[in-house]
C-alpha cells in the first residue's frame, strides 16, 4: 500500500483480542488507538475540529487556532493545522508529559503553559484571554464543541461494528474513559444504535467528580472529568468504574511484560474497568474498550517503575 499522506493513516486502527485471563470465560478487545500518525485517539478529532470549522466558514486560511489540551488533542490538531497551513497555540497545564508537549512544538505549534494548579480549567481562562487578544482567532473548545464525539461515530464506533461482525460476534459492553467525554459519547452512540442490549461504561481515575470521593488529583493522564460533559445529556450511561493510579499502572506493566504492548496510564485503567466488568456480566461477553495512547509518550514520567 502507498499512500499520498500520513492524513489517510488516520482511523482504520486494529482490535486486538487480549490474552488476559479475563473471569467467566470472557473477551476483551482493544482499538489500539496509538496505531494512528500522531499516536493518540485525538487524531481523528483534530482533523474533524479544523475541517467542520472549515466546512461551516468559522475559520479561513488566516485563522489562528487556540485550545486548551492536556496534549494528545494538541497533537492531533497540530497535525490537522498543518495539513491547512493555520497558525497555532495550545495552552497545557505544566504538569502533563513533556514528551507530548515536545510533538506539538516538532509540528509547528506555539505552547503556552499555565499553572498546575489550575487544572483544565486555568488551561481554558488562559485561550480565552489570548482569542480576546488575538484579531481572526478560534477556539475549538473540544469541551464544549459537538464536532467532538461526531469525530468518534462514523470512524471508531463504525469500525468496531465492523470488525465484530466479520468475526461473528455480538458486542456486550463497551468500556472507555472519559477525559472530556467525546471519544466515549461519540463511540458509544453508534454501538447503542447498534447494539439496544449493550452495557456502557465510563472509566474515571479516583478523584474524579464522578467518583462520589472528594476530589484530588491523579497520575493517571487523559482521563478524569472536572465537570459532567455535556456530550452526556442525551447518552446512556449504565456504570462509571472509578480505578485507581495503582491499579491502572500496573496494567500498564504488565501489558508489556505478558503481551508486548506498550500503553498509556488511561488504557491500563480501560483494562481493569474491562477485567472488573466481566465479573458483573453474563460468562462469555464480548467487551469492547479503547486504548487511548502509548506508553512511549509517558517515559519521562517513569512510567514503567
Ligand atoms: N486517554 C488519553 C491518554 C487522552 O489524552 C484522552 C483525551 N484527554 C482520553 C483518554 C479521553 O478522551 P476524551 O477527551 O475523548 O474523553
Amino acid at each position: 500500500m502507498i499512500v499520498k499522506s500520513v492524513y489517510e493513516l488516520i482511523g482504520q486502527t486494529p482490535l486486538i483480542e487480549l490474552d488476559v485471563p479475563v473471569a467467566k470465560g470472557s473477551r476483551i478487545l482493544a482499538k489500539l488507538e496509538s496505531f494512528n500518525p500522531g499516536g493518540s485517539v485525538k487524531d481523528r478529532l483534530g482533523i474533524s475540529l479544523i475541517e467542520a470549522a472549515l466546512k461551516r466558514g468559522d475559520i479561513d486560511k488566516d485563522t489562528t487556532i487556540i485550545e486548551p489540551t492536556a496534549g494528545n488533542t494538541g497533537i492531533g490538531l497540530a497535525l490537522a493545522t498543518q495539513k491547512y497551513h493555520l497558525k497555532t497555540i495550545l495552552v497545557v497545564p505544566e504538569h502533563f508529559s513533556a514528551e507530548k508537549q515536545t510533538l506539538m512544538r516538532a509540528l509547528g505549534a506555539e505552547i503556552i503553559n499555565t499553572p498546575r494548579a489550575e487544572g483544565m480549567q486555568g488551561a481554558l481562562r488562559k485561550s480565552r484571554e489570548l482569542a480576546n487578544q488575538i484579531a481572526n482567532s478560534y477556539i475549538p473548545n473540544q469541551f464544549e464543541n459537538s464536532d467532538n464525539p461526531d469525530a468518534y461515530t462514523r470512524g471508531l464506533g463504525q469500525e468496531i461494528i465492523d470488525d465484530l461482525q466479520a468475526n461473528n460476534l455480538k458486542l456486550d459492553a463497551f468500556v472507555a474513559g472519559a477525559g472530556t467525554g467525546g471519544t466515549f459519547a461519540g463511540t458509544a452512540e453508534t454501538l447503542q444504535a447498534e447494539y439496544p442490549e449493550l452495557t456502557s461504561v465510563v472509566v474515571q481515575p479516583e478523584g474524579s467528580i464522578l467518583d462520589n470521593q472528594p476530589e484530588h488529583p491523579h497520575r493517571t493522564e487523559g482521563i478524569g472529568v472536572e465537570k459532567v460533559p455535556p456530550f452526556f445529556k442525551k447518552l446512556k450511561v449504565d456504570e462509571v468504574q472509578t480505578i485507581s493510579d495503582d491499579e491502572a499502572f500496573n496494567y500498564v506493566k504488565q501489558m508489556a511484560q505478558d503481551q508486548g504492548l506498550f500503553i498509556g496510564s488511561s488504557s491500563g485503567a480501560a483494562l481493569a474497568a474491562s477485567m472488573h466488568m466481566a465479573e458483573k456480566l453474563p460468562a462469555n461477553s464480548t467487551i469492547v474498550t479503547i486504548f487511548p495512547d502509548s506508553s512511549e509518550r509517558y517515559l519521562s514520567e517513569n512510567i514503567y517503575d
